[in-house]
């Protein structure tokens, strides 16, 4: 069986952008880094622009879509949105994007993806999980709440990539205006490390092996907090003091828990 990897280039609010490696090729998760950043990352890890086959948008707030149109212009290759996404922008109006509704399911470069709706403060918010070949990857970033449905869709991938945006003390506690705190708590907001790890629980399954910690808060979050309030509630045991990774062993199976990062890209094989 041939694998579904995931390529991270940035997560975060300085820019978004992650590749699906998959049978056919790359699809892009996002366009939220420049051009030149996006192609620099990708040489890191051995990754070539050729290759991107497709690219998908979460939702158009500027850390996900800054990038996008001078990325057109050098590629060819379809761009998928929700219905509004991409047409509520101005200067990205008139890229030629093929909008569906979430929920649909889309085909593309020999992988399935499932849509779903998130709950962000943006006109039609989506998330995505990519199955192909018996493998699969759950994407969820950008969202106050994970409704049923969403829970259902994520529900026991290999590779899921979560939000944990913040930790709600620091939030609280931190520099942050009160209406951005209250935007960031908010039911249209960002999933705090506590709401996550809840999520987590009913997401990880015995299929489970790679969890990874997306969109975490450089001001109101550390990437150790997010892993160690992943471990304290899937009980797995953090591989050192820093708090940089956890795993859990089971009988034969193990996930290992890591912290996205906003400069440092990474591939999750
Ligand atoms: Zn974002
Ligand atoms: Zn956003």
């Amino acid at each position: 069986m041939s694998r579904l990897h995931l390529h991270i280039l940035g997560s975060g609010s300085k820019g978004n952008c992650a590749l699906i490696e998959g049978p056919q090729g790359l699809i892009m998760v996002d366009g939220g880094l420049s051009r030149r950043e996006t192609l620099k990352r990708m040489a890191e890890l051995g990754l070539s622009a050729d290759d991107v086959s497709a690219l998908v948008v979460t939702h158009e707030h500027s850390d996900h879509i800054k990038g996008l149109e001078v990325w057109c212009k050098h590629w060819n290759g379809p761009v998928f949105s929700s219905r509004g996404t991409l047409t509520s922008k101005e200067s990205l109006a008139h890229l030629p994007v093929e909008e569906f509704d979430p929920g649909d399911t889309l085909s593309i470069a020999g992988v399935h993806i499932q849509t779903y709706s998130t709950s962000h403060d943006v006109v039609n918010p989506v998330g995505y999980r990519f199955d192909a070949q018996g493998d699969s990857i759950g994407f969820a970033t950008d969202t106050g709440a994970l409704s049923k449905h969403a829970i259902d869709t994520l529900k026991d991938c290999r590779i899921l990539a979560l939000e944990s945006n913040h930790d709600v003390a620091m939030l609280r506690q931190g520099d942050y205006p009160r209406f951005l705190q209250e935007r960031i708590l908010s039911v249209k907001g960002h999933l705090s490390n506590d709401q996550a790890a809840d999520a987590a629980r009913a997401l990880v399954t015995d299929r489970t092996e790679q969890l990874i910690a997306m969109h975490i808060s450089q001001d109101n979050n550390r990437p150790s907090l997010t892993v160690k309030s992943y471990a304290s509630s899937l009980g797995a045991t953090l591989d050192n003091e820093l708090g940089s990774a956890a795993t859990r062993v089971e009988g034969l199976h193990k996930l290992t828990i890591r912290p996205a990062g906003q400069y440092r890209p990474m591939t999750i094989q």
